[in-house]
């Protein structure tokens, strides 16, 4: 399986899959062209993607659905809840390639559940890919991780994990005190200590890849996620690069591939 962060963070986030037979989008909140140009980078042709599979209804994770749906014809994936919330903000026009889900599913040869997330939105969720041979879990925009969330992922070779803001940087930030509340609150995002305690605990049920994204550029730094997550491992005597690899995935780069 092969793992590329197109974008990731608040401005867009778009995730693209690759295994032997099949081509997936997790999320497509950046512009139909700029996915276009991304997938090129890979000699991937934006036509061949035989899915988008959305967590929430947010801007930044549905931004160019509605291309993707009706110029390439890709069916898009989203729960009915997250489905009807996007016919209701007009991100998506065409309802006959909107597939909703409501238990785990395939495409090709990839088999797809999702798990609950806690994030303000209708009825957000994490991904858990497989394709038989080895597994990726998606698990960003989330206040938290439940133990149910850590259920869901722990067994994947590779996690991609939100570590969102460093909890001092939000605290003394230019964010208004409400927009302060919501991301520290339950259902926003995950802070840069929250994840690597996650990510220790993932680390140590044997998860090869880690790797850390949606990362706020005004409460955080792509370094700090990097040297915190680190400074974690270090303390639980995890040998980083040879028990598990760290990574992080940034704004409006691509990022290099993960195989695994
Ligand atoms: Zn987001
Ligand atoms: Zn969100």
């Amino acid at each position: 399986m092969k793992f590329v962060s197109l974008s990731s963070g608040s401005s867009g986030n778009c995730y693209y899959i690759e295994t032997q037979n099949t081509k997936l989008l997790v999320d497509a909140g950046i512009s139909t062209k700029r996915i276009k140009n991304e997938l090129a980078k890979l000699q991937v042709d934006i036509a061949q993607i035989d899915a988008v599979c959305i967590t929430h209804e947010h801007v930044d994770h549905v931004y160019g659905i509605d291309v993707l749906s009706r110029k390439y014809q890709i069916p898009i994936y989203a729960n009915v809840l997250t489905a009807k919330r996007i016919f209701q903000n007009g991100y998506m026009k065409d309802t006959d390639k909107m597939f909703c889900f409501q238990k785990p599913f395939s495409v090709k040869d990839i088999q797809i559940s999702s798990f609950e997330i806690w994030h303000d939105a209708v009825c957000p969720v994490g991904y858990t890919i497989e394709d038989g041979q080895t597994s990726l879990s998606i698990l960003t925009d989330s206040g938290c991780v439940t133990e149910k969330m850590y259920e869901a992922i722990k067994n994947s070779k590779t996690v991609l994990l939100e570590s969102n803001h460093d909890i001092q940087m939000l605290k003394t930030g230019p964010y208004p005190y409400m927009t302060k509340q919501r991301i520290m609150s339950e259902v926003g995002h995950l802070s840069n200590n929250d994840a690597a305690e996650v990510a220790v605990r993932l680390a140590e049920n044997g998860v090869q890849n880690i790797i850390f994204g949606h990362v706020s550029s005004t409460n955080n730094s792509y370094d700090l996620v990097y040297e915190n997550a680190v400074g974690h491992m270090q303390s639980r005597k995890i040998d980083v690069d040879k028990d598990v690899v760290l990574g992080v995935v940034q704004k409006n780069v691509i990022s290099a591939p993960y195989i695994f």
